[in-house]
């Protein structure tokens, strides 16, 4: 039985923790939770107002933010200081946005190049984290205002194929509007969730997402194992959507009236009036057969057949998409299960019709396209909170995991953020001859230098066979399990001795401590990286002071006199230099000896094949 609060001040039942759902769109965003009392996931809105946010922000004269509707109200008549599609700024920078710049009517700073964009309102600057901060900072207090109850932790989704740095300007942003983002999911994840997909551990499938909003596509297959949801590919168009859909229309309308494009080109309010019409028409149409409106003097009209022929060179493009991304995860449409589809746009019956069709299965279209990603998220939400306990939806690794190797250097096996479940191995070999151990000590962490990094565990692996050293064949592998468990194993491969353990709290780290982990590797990596050279020339050195005093005591009568006080001088000068900070001195001491050396270890080596031949009869 769950515990439900009382909170004093406002008189408002309180869950334990209220984790909301959060879609951060291009066009639109909204909030989700999981209703106390229905279990249901729910969007969040005020009696009949819609629970979309556009995802606009206006600032005033006096550099005011406002957010929503009232923002979007300036799009036309302010839009210099009218800022929408931040989404598509994250984590950019100019350079990467170039051939898109006459998108924004808004100024994008672009003076230096390749760092992010800032955008320029009045005589101050915002960065896209910024921006997308106001709002989720107006979807908070929205969702505070109508839950009544504080809100400081959120899920937030982002597209599939949105990179590390695009993750992280997500996550910085919710903490910028005071949420603490306990997650980050993909959209077709989400919207996989809100269908009740990957919701049971033993379910396995193959689904293809389909988004298609006001300014963009997307199309990503997913494969769910386990309650694993893995992206197998993703493909699109990120300027491709409803808008364009608008745009046909009223090029339809104005050819119906006679009016040539250009002549209303620079008239603004006509075009607003023009392209708001043009998506009543649309809108209308994926209900009804025919739509009819007034215009200035103008009576318009548009079949349902006529608006399906003008749109169909645009559907026809998201499936050629569908196509690729098909054949880059290796499939055929046969293998997929199951097609969902995302974004207002997905109600137009001819796209629902077509992409049926591609697919040869009907798609799934029975929860609001444009909610269901939010309650998806609302969904991974609640199985945070620990509502669903049966249900750990594990994604990627937070950090590395690596071992220790020579030198106290960390050796990553298994990247941060890689996929989970996971499995890595590396080969390794001993130091020393007989050496019948290893330790095998196991890291989380980005330095260089595993002093700095968190250690997990620890094991001595043993019974490696007595052989010369560099001969052993040691194989550590690490595996991660769907339950985020990682074991690790060593096996000699050429004995076949084996040994291994389970790693277990390997999620005990915090946000804040898996932050500053990140954030130390930056400010360290230069240190990091001088260190590891030294280690590394330090490494080097030993062992060839190690080769040659074995290549001496085994085979003196190849050297003569002289060069036996030339090595012997050249040895000592490589040990004092091990002794020093200085990369470069060891290197070049290193080089000195092998100069030395070279001679006889070739002699060595024609003995050696002159032997050989002498034992074989040609
Ligand atoms: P989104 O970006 O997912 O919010 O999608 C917004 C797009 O969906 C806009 O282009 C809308 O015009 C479009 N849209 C919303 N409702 C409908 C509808 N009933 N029929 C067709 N398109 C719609």
């Amino acid at each position: 039985m769950a515990k439900i609060g009382i909170n004093i001040a406002t008189g408002s039942l309180q869950q334990a923790e209220m984790i909301v759902g959060i879609d951060l769109g291009t066009t639109n965003s909204l909030v989700a939770i999981i209703h106390p009392e229905s279990g249901k996931p729910t969007a969040l809105k005020e009696f009949d107002s819609s629970s979309l946010v556009p995802s606009v922000v206006h600032f005033d004269g006096f550099g005011n933010a406002e957010v929503g509707d009232a923002a979007r109200a300036f799009l036309e008549t302010d839009p210099s200081n009218t800022i929408f599609s931040a989404k598509r700024l994250m984590g950019k920078s100019f350079n990467d946005l170039k051939s898109n710049a006459g998108f924004f009517t808004y100024k994008v700073i672009d003076d230096d190049t390749d760092s992010l964009v800032k955008i320029q309102v009045g005589d101050r600057f915002y960065s896209p984290i910024e921006l997308s901060s106001f709002i989720l900072k107006e979807l908070k207090n929205r969702a505070e205002h109508i839950l009544k109850t504080p809100v400081t932790k959120a899920v937030i989704t982002v597209p599939a194929y949105f990179n590390d740095a695009q993750r992280q300007a997500t996550r910085d942003a919710g903490r910028l509007a005071g949420l603490d983002v306990l997650r980050i999911v993909n959209e077709p994840t989400a919207a996989s969730l809100a269908y009740g997909l990957g919701l049971h551990k033993d379910e396995e499938k193959t689904i293809a997402v389909y988004d298609l909003g006001g300014g963009t596509f997307d199309i990503s297959i997913l494969k769910i194992a386990g309650g694993i949801f893995e992206v197998l590919s993703t493909n699109g168009d990120t300027y491709l959507g409803g808008d364009d859909f608008d745009r046909a229309v009223m090029e339809f309308f104005l050819q119906q009236v006679g009016i040539p494009f250009h002549e209303i080109k620079n008239d603004k309010s006509q075009l607003q009036s023009l392209r708001l019409m043009a998506e009543a028409a649309k809108k209308t149409l994926s209900s009804e057969e025919q739509f009819s409106g007034k215009w200035n003097e103008y009576n318009l009209s548009i079949s349902k057949s006529e608006f399906n022929s003008i749109i169909e060179p645009l559907v026809s493009r998201t499936k050629d998409c569908c196509a690729k991304a098909l054949s880059d995860a290796c499939l055929t449409v046969e293998q997929i299960d199951a097609v969902i589809m995302v974004g207002g746009s997905t109600r137009v019956p001819l796209v629902k019709e077509s992409i049926s069709a591609f697919f040869g299965k009907q798609v799934n279209d029975s929860v609001n396209p444009d909610e269901v990603v939010a309650l998806g998220a609302a969904v991974q939400a609640d199985i945070l909170a620990g509502n669903n306990k049966d249900f750990l939806l594990l994604d990627i690794t937070p950090l590395s995991l690596g071992i220790e190797t020579m030198g106290g250097l960390m050796d990553v096996l298994i990247p941060r953020n890689a996929k989970i479940p996971n499995r890595a191995s590396r080969q390794y070999t001993t130091q020393k001859d007989g050496q019948g151990s290893m330790r095998i000590s196991v890291f989380q962490g980005e330095r260089d230098l595993v002093q700095h990094n968190r250690k997990l565990a620890e094991f001595n692996f043993t019974g490696i066979p007595g052989m010369p050293a560099g001969l052993p064949k040691v194989e550590v592998s690490f595996l991660i399990n769907a339950d985020g468990i990682l074991s690790v194993t060593a096996k000699e491969l050429r004995s076949g001795v084996e040994q291994s353990i389970e790693v277990k709290p390997q999620y005990g780290l915090t946000d804040e401590e898996v932050e500053k982990m990140l954030l130390d590797s930056i400010t360290h990596a230069k240190e990091d990286m001088t260190t590891r050279a030294l280690v590394e020339a330090r490494t080097e050195g030993e062992q060839i002071l190690e080769v040659t005093e074995k290549f001496i005591a085994k085979n003196p009568e190849l050297l003569s006199s002289e060069e036996l006080v030339q090595t012997a001088a050249a040895m000592q000068n490589l040990q004092l230099a091990l002794t020093m900070d200085d990369k470069n001195l060891i290197q070049i001491k290193i080089e000195e000896l092998n100069e030395i050396s070279r001679p006889f270890a070739e002699r060595a080596m024609d003995a050696a094949v002159s032997g050989a031949l002498k034992g074989k009869k040609v």
